[in-house]
């Protein structure tokens, strides 16, 4: 099993959460924050994430209560409705050293505005 981290809620995406620094949010829910990724991939590039104190995908994947999982995947299609996506996406979530991941708070990349290829790495 992938090694599970404790929280640090020094990161920079609970730091967005508790709005001690700024993001550009474009969806907000009880469950679930979306904002813009400072460093665009794409001509859309959103960051989602639970407002709860999960590490990565894998942490949350093993503790989140199903209320909790089902709220951030349907925000996920409610995001895509909102900003009007309508001819496609991608959605990535890295994991862990080898996933590449630099948050240690868990997140999806939501990738879109143009035509992404097939390559994935
Ligand atoms: P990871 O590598 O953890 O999957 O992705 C972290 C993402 O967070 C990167 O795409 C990076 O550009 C983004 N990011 C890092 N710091 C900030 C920030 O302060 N604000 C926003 N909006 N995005 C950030």
């Amino acid at each position: 099993m992938i090694d599970i981290i404790n929280y640090d809620d020094s990161n920079i995406f609970s730091k967005i959460l508790r709005k001690e620094i700024p993001s550009d949010i474009v969806f907000e829910d009880k469950n679930v924050l979306a904002f813009k990724d400072i460093n665009p991939q794409a001509p859309i590039h959103i960051l989602i994430i639970p407002k709860s104190k999960y590490c990565s995908f894998s942490d949350f994947s093993l503790k989140a209560s199903s209320e909790e999982i089902e709220a951030f995947f349907r925000a996920i299609n409610d995001i895509t409705e909102k900003l009007k996506i309508y001819d496609g996406y991608r959605l990535i979530s890295n994991v862990g050293a080898f996933g590449g991941q630099e948050v240690p708070h868990f997140h999806f990349h939501l990738l879109s505005g143009k035509a992404l290829g097939s390559k994935i790495t």
